[in-house]
C-alpha cells in the first residue's frame, strides 16, 4: 500500500458514515492541481544539478492551499499527494480557513552546501510562483527544510510580487515570522496529550513517555511533557535510542544534544534501540519522526496504553485496525499535530496586518483551538461508537463538503 492509498483508506472509513454520494468522494478526494518541475541548478563543482519538485494542491474549498514543503531522498509525487490531503482535513479539523497543500524536492539537503540548498529554493520558488502566494496557496517548513529556506522563498516571491511577507509561513521571527511558531507542533501535541489524559482523569504530572524522534517536533515536545512532570523513560533519533526508566532529564539531555548533535552517547540514560523503544511498557508512545513506523507485527507488540501521533502518517491502516482491536486509543496525527498550522495560520494573520502578536496570545489562542478539537473528536468518536481517527475525519469532511455545497460547483 503506498501513503496516498492510506490516507484514502482513513477518509472512506469516515465518508461511509456520512453515506456521501460517489461524485462527492470523488470529488472530495482528488486533488484540485499537482504540479511536477524540474528545478536544475549550478553545483558548488561547476557540475549541473538535476532535481525534481513538487507542489500537490488538494482542496481549497474553505481557504487557500496551505501545506509544508519537504526536502529529503523519499519525496515523490505520492507523498506529496497524501500529505497534501491530509493538510485539507487537518486544517478543517481546527477551523482554520484553509484548504491542503503539501510538496517539497527530492533531494538529500545534508549533502548540499548552504549555496546550493539556497539555489535550489531559488528556483523552484521561481518555476511555481505563479500557482504560489498569500490568497492561493501558502508553503511552510517540514522535514528538512527551515525558517532560512522560508526566508529564501519571500524574498523569491517578491521578486515577481513585490514584498508579500504571508505568501509563506515559518519564517525567522526577525524576518516577518511569528513568535511561537517554532516550538508551536510540540507544544500543540502537549496540549493535545494533556487533554487527552484528562479524559482517562490521568494527567502529564507521573505519567511514563516513550518519543520516537527528536527533531523539531520530538524535542519540544518532550520539554513541554517533562516541565509539567512527565516521565519520559525513552527517546531517539536517526542514530540509537537512550532510556532511563527513573525518567530522563530533559534539560540535561538538550545540552548533550547541542554538542553531539544525537541523543547517542547521553551520559544520563542508557543505550537501546529504536525498535525497543516502541516495544516499551509506557503510558503513552509517541512517534515524532516519520511516515510508516507501524505495521501489523509492530503494532501487535507495542505495550503502550495510548498512542499520539506527532508525526505525520506513522500508522498504515493494517496496524491501526490492531491498536483498534487492542482497545489502544490512538490520538490521530491531523489533530495531535495540528499545532503547528494554527500558528502558522496566526503569522500569515499577523503579517496580513503587519501587526505583531504577543507569544502569550499565540499560545492562548493555539490552546483555546486545540482543545475545542480534541473534545469535539472525543465527543464524536463516543457518539458514533468509532475510533478517534474516524471522528476527526468524520468532522473534517463534513465540514469540506459542506463548503463545496455552499460554495457551488
Ligand atoms: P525534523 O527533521 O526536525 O526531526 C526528525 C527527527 O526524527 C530527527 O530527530 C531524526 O533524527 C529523527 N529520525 C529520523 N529517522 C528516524 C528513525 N528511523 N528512528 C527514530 N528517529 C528518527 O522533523 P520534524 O519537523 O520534527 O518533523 C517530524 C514529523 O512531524 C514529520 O512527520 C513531520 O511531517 C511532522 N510534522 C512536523 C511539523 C513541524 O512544524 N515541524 C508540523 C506537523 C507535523
Amino acid at each position: 500500500m503506498q501513503a496516498f492509498e492510506a490516507t484514502s483508506h482513513y477518509f472512506d472509513q469516515a465518508a461511509r458514515i456520512l453515506d456521501l454520494t460517489d461524485n462527492i468522494r470523488t470529488l472530495l478526494i482528488t486533488p484540485d492541481r499537482e504540479v511536477r518541475v524540474e528545478v536544475v541548478i549550478e553545483m558548488d563543482s561547476g557540475q549541473i544539478g538535476n532535481f525534481i519538485g513538487y507542489r500537490v494542491q488538494h482542496d481549497n474549498a474553505r481557504g487557500p492551499f496551505k501545506g509544508g514543503l519537504r526536502y529529503h531522498p523519499l519525496v515523490d509525487q505520492d507523498e506529496a499527494r497524501s500529505l497534501a490531503s491530509l493538510m485539507t482535513w487537518k486544517t478543517a479539523l481546527v477551523d482554520l480557513p484553509y484548504g491542503g497543500a503539501k510538496g517539497g524536492i527530492n533531494c538529500d539537503p545534508a549533502k548540499l552546501s548552504r549555496g546550493e540548498l539556497e539555489r535550489l529554493t531559488r528556483r523552484f520558488t521561481e518555476k511555481i510562483h505563479d500557482v504560489i502566494g498569500p490568497l492561493k496557496d501558502i508553503p511552510a517548513p517540514d522535514m528538512g527544510t527551515d525558517a532560512q529556506v522560508m526566508a529564501w522563498i519571500m524574498n523569491e516571491y517578491g521578486k515577481f510580487a513585490g514584498f508579500t511577507p504571508a505568501c509563506v509561513t515559518g519564517k525567522p521571527v526577525e524576518f516577518h515570522g511569528s513568535v511561537g511558531r517554532e516550538a508551536a507542533t510540540g507544544y500543540g501535541v502537549a496540549i493535545v496529550t494533556r487533554e487527552a489524559l484528562a479524559r482517562r482523569k490521568a494527567s502529564i504530572a507521573g505519567t511514563s513517555f516513550a518519543i520516537q524522534g527528536f527533531g523539531n517536533v520530538g524535542s519540544h515536545t518532550a520539554r513541554f511533557l517533562w516541565r509539567q512532570g512527565a516521565k519520559i523513560v525513552a527517546v531517539s533519533d536517526a542514530y540509537g535510542a537512550v532510556t532511563n526508566p527513573g525518567g530522563i532529564d530533559i534539560a540535561e539531555l538538550d545540552k548533550h544534544v547541542a554538542v553531539a548533535r544525537k541523543v547517542v552517547g547521553f551520559k544520563g540514560g542508557e543505550p537501546t534501540t529504536n525498535e525497543q523503544l516502541l516495544k516499551m511498557p509506557v503510558d503513552v508512545l509517541i512517534p515524532a519522526a516519520l511516515g510508516g513506523v507501524f505495521d501489523r507485527e509492530l503494532a501487535r507488540a507495542v505495550q503502550a496504553k495510548m498512542i499520539v501521533e506527532a508525526a505525520n502518517s506513522p500508522t498504515w491502516p493494517e496496524a491501526d485496525e490492531v491498536f483498534n482491536a487492542r482497545g489502544i486509543p490512538v490520538v490521530p496525527d491531523i489533530l495531535a499535530n495540528a499545532g503547528g498550522v494554527i500558528v502558522s495560520y496566526f503569522e500569515w494573520v499577523q503579517n496580513l496586518q503587519y501587526f505583531r502578536w504577543s507569544l502569550e496570545r499565540i499560545q492562548s489562542e493555539e490552546e483555546s483551538r486545540l482543545v475545542t478539537a480534541l473534545h469535539e473528536v472525543y465527543d464524536t468518536a463516543e457518539q458514533l461508537k468509532v475510533p478517534l481517527r474516524t471522528a476527526a475525519f468524520y468532522i473534517a469532511i463534513n465540514r469540506v463538503s459542506r463548503a463545496h455545497a455552499l460554495g457551488g460547483i
